[in-house]
């Protein structure tokens, strides 16, 4: 059994305690926790201890008492907390993780592993010694076997057992999902831990891979209403949670295929967990491509229930134009198939504010007929950003509708703004091609060009596939969405001022207008038809970002939520203005009455008290509603 020892720098010398954790290595004891700075310092024990034994894991627990800076005793906590750090990053196998628990356990000559194992609870027994016997009489105890996993579950060491995190019920994850069910002291845990943008920790992340292993997951999911809870396609979430830490994470990444269903209305099935790079490798053999974005990495599942502004928005609409139906499980376990004649309501809702009805497993799109498409990247060099910005603004709301500009920028540098472009002109003749964007050559002094004809899958190259070691997000993003209906003089003026601060780092206006327009604002939750524009900034400071941000509020209307993540609440009626709000609230108790689903921008049930909102970070006043 998986057992450690306890040495205390507070009554033995640095040389003995040494000795005693090679004669535990000698013994097969497997952690060697260091206490008490007394005679030694545990820090510098411990990290001796690794480099005069092979195996052993190290761990120095923080001290309880408070600082004393008077103390010849104590430790600076900083100091204590880098040193850590710094030899679990040098040398990772042979420090404890740190989640990771043990409890002290006073364990007598008699002691056999079951009463050990009991008095650790769920941690490791840690025992005190002092001399070489107290270590070499726990031999007994670490020849004895490690307990069973239950049938078909797989078998998990107590280091990793003692990983586990307080609030999720580990051994009643449904048989089905426990084999791929991953936890913190799991190996793979590292590569599903984060998502593209975020770092996170979760306490468990379900992988299923069918509708009915979601629908067992959605169970545990009810079954840990305390604990964060996200789901997850393919991880690119701004707006959506799709890790935490200490939480549940329903990944549907796996379920990924894409299958054509009828070649003449060129529909495809295709599920949550496919990227949308490979959405646009398998349609292209067809002649059809789907609008998704301006990036291949991006999960089909965040995307197409939130909406899907893309570099072919403006010939081909939204992404969540093209979808004709999809299959979701709901809140209470239920598969449905929504459509304009299934389950209207629903579709209705999942267009826009899907994420807050359920988990969708498979969605059915019309694909449309693309060829080859120019697919340009611009760099420019402007020196008068707002000029730039309102001259961008005349000529990509005014270029024909096979064109669509995505304009970026961000800090200055000595003066002078880059300014990129990415546009996707849909047209095969490279002179009608070329006579498109030259008009946006003048935004600037052209550094860089790079023009090509390509059929779509070309366009979403710009991403590589999630590898085995998964998504390396570590951070919180800081990012304000907003619809402009018209991109004025005054916009552009404002607008260079804050780009003149240094606050924000990246700042995008996506070209809107065509086809998006075509369909009725009241279609779908997604109801922002008429902007022209869609204008993003990203920053470090969540607060300065607000601050600014706020001011330019006079000229928005409205918030594409998957690029946002300030949570006030106003922002929710941006995101779903007034009406639209109050019936995805109606539907929000009808659908998900205890609002499981809550993970991005979440939508109060029509019925459910302020009060009894789960994660309690949002709350809504239902008059600004009205
Ligand atoms: C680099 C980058 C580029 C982007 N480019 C574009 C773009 O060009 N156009 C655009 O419109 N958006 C774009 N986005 C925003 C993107 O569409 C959203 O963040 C989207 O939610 C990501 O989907 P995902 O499945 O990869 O993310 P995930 O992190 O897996 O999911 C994000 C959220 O979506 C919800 N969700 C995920 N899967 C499901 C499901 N199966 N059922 C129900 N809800 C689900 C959950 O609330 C989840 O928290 C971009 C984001 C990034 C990071």
């Amino acid at each position: 059994m998986e057992i450690g020892v306890l040495l205390n720098a507070d009554s033995a010398e640095a040389d003995e305690l040494v000795a005693l954790a090679q004669v535990a290595e000698d013994n097969g004891i497997g952690i060697a926790v260091v206490t008490g700075n007394r005679h030694a310092d545990a820090w510098v024990v411990a990290t001796w201890i690794t480099g005069v034994t092979d195996r052993i894991r190290v761990s120095v627990p923080p001290r309880d008492e408070p600082f004393d800076p008077a103390g010849a005793d104590s430790a600076v906590p900083a100091v204590l907390a880098k040193a850590v750090a710094t030899l679990a990053a040098l040398a990772p196998e042979r420090t404890l993780p740190p989640g990771a628990r043990w409890t002290v356990v006073d364990a007598d000559a008699d002691a056999d592993a079951g009463s050990v194992r009991d008095a650790a609870g769920a941690g490791i027994p840690v025992v005190p010694v002092h001399t070489a016997g107290d270590v070499t009489r726990l031999r007994p105890l670490v020849a004895a076997p490690e307990p069973e996993a239950p049938a078909g579950r797989p078998h998990r060491s107590a280091l990793a057992l003692a990983q586990r995190m307080p609030g999720i019920a580990y051994d009643a994850v449904p048989a089905g999902l426990a084999a791929r069910a991953v936890e913190p002291g799991d190996p793979e845990h590292r590569a599903v831990a984060s998502t593209y943008l975020r770092g996170g920790n979760p306490g468990l992340v379900l992988r299923p891979r069918t509708v009915a292993e979601v629908a067992d997951a959605i169970a545990f999911a009810r079954d840990h209403r305390d604990i964060p809870f996200g789901v997850r396609s393919a991880g690119h979430g701004i707006s959506g949670r799709s890790t935490s830490r200490g939480g549940l994470v329903i990944s549907v990444g796996a379920m990924d295929s894409l299958e054509v269903l009828d070649r003449s209305r060129r529909l495809v099935r295709i599920g949550p967990g496919r990227t949308w790079k490979r959405v646009a490798q398998s349609l292209v053999s067809h002649g059809w491509a789907l609008g998704s974005g301006d990036y291949g990495g991006v999960g089909v599942g965040g995307l197409a229930t939130a909406g899907g502004i893309g570099l072919l928005s403006r010939k081909h609409g939204l992404t969540i134009d093209r979808l004709r139906a999809v299959e979701l499980v709901l809140a209470d376990g239920t598969p449905v198939r929504a459509s304009d004649t299934e389950n209207p309501d629903v579709f209705w809702a999942v267009r826009g504010a899907g994420a807050n009805f359920g988990i969708a497993t498979a969605f059915e799109f019309e694909t449309s007929v693309v060829g080859q498409v120019g697919w340009a990247q611009l760099t420019l060099v402007s020196t008068d950003i707002e000029e730039s910005l309102y001259r961008y603004g005349q000529i990509a709301s005014e270029a024909p509708t096979d064109t669509t500009v995505f304009l970026v920028t961000g800090r200055a540098r000595q003066g002078q703004w880059v300014v990129s472009l990415f546009a996707v002109v849909d047209h095969p003749d490279p002179d009608t091609v070329i006579a498109r964007l030259t008009p946006f050559l003048d935004l600037g002094q052209l550094a860089r060009q790079q023009v090509v004809m390509t059929a779509y899958p070309g366009v979403m190259a710009n991403a590589v596939d999630i590898g085995p070691d998964g998504q390396q997000g570590f951070g919180e993003p800081v990012s304000r969405s907003a619809f402009i209906p018209e991109l004025t003089r005054q916009f552009a003026h404002e607008a260079a001022e804050l780009l003149s601060s240094d606050l924000v780092y990246f700042f995008e206006l996506r070209a809107m207008g065509g086809a998006i327009t075509e369909v009725p604002s009241d279609a779908m939750a997604f109801s922002h038809r008429s902007p022209l524009f869609q204008a993003t900034a990203m920053s470090s400071s969540d607060d300065l970002l607000s601050a600014e941000w706020d001011r330019l509020r006079p000229h928005f209307d409205g918030l594409y939520l998957s690029f946002e993540t300030d949570r006030r609440p106003e922002r929710l009626l941006d995101a779903f203005p007034g009406p639209v709000l109050e019936r995805l609230r109606r539907l929000k108790a009808e659908y998900d009455p205890t609002n499981l689903f809550r993970d991005n921008f979440t939508i109060p049930p029509a019925e459910l008290p302020v009060s009894t909102m789960a994660g309690g970070e949002q709350t809504f006043e239902t008059e600004k509603a009205a």
